[in-house]
């Protein structure tokens, strides 16, 4: 009989080509175009996915990987996630080190998906034997046949962007954006994204976004190492404390900062004008749109992207908990605009 079942194989076959959404309320009174590369129309939920399917599958070829190898990472984040997953379709071993810092929901949902979460002290220093960056070298080394994905020093990192989200979106704009816009942590978005819209056209700007108290701004500007420049700060997945060899900042044209307290009242008003519940460097790109008009970035012809990296789900006690932007002093009245405050 014909086959006319028309199912994929696999949630793994979801991965990549994500929807990209034209902005209209938020950016009102913007001068030009703006749209939403919303990768949370990813299985995992964010765009880790493309990472972990590009440098498992990497390994694979070159037959680093098989059947009941063992996948090492140091993340609680979206790329612990995404390994999680995709390990579980492949038939690997997922152990993730991660920090004591971690929310229990977060080691709950790695554990949910088949992984082996080693929960590591967060006080110590990178170079301590406890620390997650040492347990994880430490079972790479111990695990034969095992690949430690290391995101932020792996430029399989960048190539996953430069083979799927870049030609994505020169696809989806027909080759007219003039900026792309996106967050940098290990900088493999951007970075990988950028180098494969400049070789279609080196006219399209790119600008990064960075945090108040990350080093990635002064080091694009200076390429020197200021510790001066470093300070906790509340936004997760967006900027470092160390430069990440996973970044190539030769093809981010600038960097921008934006504060914790407008990138979460931001995401927060993504949610209420565009119905896109999308997490905080959602909110933190979009705020960086905000100002970059504000300082004339724009011209009323030029086509805006940006990458909304991953859902709001994974947010739910921090951004969109009215007790957690309490706490943090989010609604203090000299910390949230005149228009933010009607709102809220
Ligand atoms: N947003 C979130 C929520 C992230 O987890 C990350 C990854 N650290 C980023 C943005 C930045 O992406 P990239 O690491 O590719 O620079």
């Amino acid at each position: 009989m014909e086959n006319k079942i028309k199912a994929h194989n696999s949630i793994l076959e979801l991965v990549g080509n994500t929807p990209l959404v034209r902005l209209n309320r938020i950016s009102e009174g913007f001068t030009g175009n703006f749209f939403a590369k919303v990768e949370s129309f990813n299985p995992g939920h964010s765009s880790k996915d493309r990472i972990a399917m590009h440098i498992i599958e990497e390994a694979e070829r070159k037959g680093i990987l098989t059947e009941g190898s063992t996948i090492i990472e140091t993340t609680s984040g979206n790329t612990g996630f995404s390994i999680a997953m995709v390990s579980i379709i492949k038939g690997y071993k997922c152990i993730l080190a991660v920090s004591s810092k971690s929310s229990k929901d977060k080691i709950d949902m790695l554990r949910t998906m088949g992984a082996i979460v080693y929960v590591c002290p967060a006080h110590v220093s990178a170079d301590d034997p406890r620390s997650y960056y040492e347990v994880a070298k430490r079972l790479h080394k111990e695990t034969s046949g095992s690949i430690y994905i290391n995101q932020y020093f792996n430029e399989l990192n960048m190539e996953a962007h430069y083979k799927s989200t870049g030609p994505e979106i020169w696809e989806q704009t027909g080759g007219q954006i003039t900026h792309l816009v996106a967050c940098s942590g290990t900088g493999g978005t951007i970075s990988g994204t950028a180098k494969y819209l400049k070789e279609q056209n080196p006219n399209v700007k790119v600008i990064g976004v960075d945090a108040f108290g990350s080093i990635l701004k002064k080091y694009h500007e200076t390429r020197e190492f200021d510790s001066n420049e470093i300070y906790p700060y509340r936004i997760e997945g967006l900027g470092k404390n160390l430069i990440p060899g996973a970044t190539d900042f030769d093809v981010i044209d600038k960097f921008i900062k934006v504060t914790d307290s407008e990138s979460a009242h931001t995401a927060r008003e993504i949610a209420k004008t565009e119905g896109i519940f999308a997490g905080y460097t959602s909110g933190a790109v979009t705020q960086a749109l905000k100002q970059l008009n504000e300082q004339g970035e724009f011209g009323p012809k030029d086509n805006v992207v940006v990458i909304f990296p991953d859902h709001g789900s994974r947010y739910m006690s921090k951004v969109y908990s009215d007790q957690w932007m309490e706490d943090q002093g989010f609604f203090d009245t000299n910390t949230v605009s005149e228009t933010q405050k009607v709102q809220y």
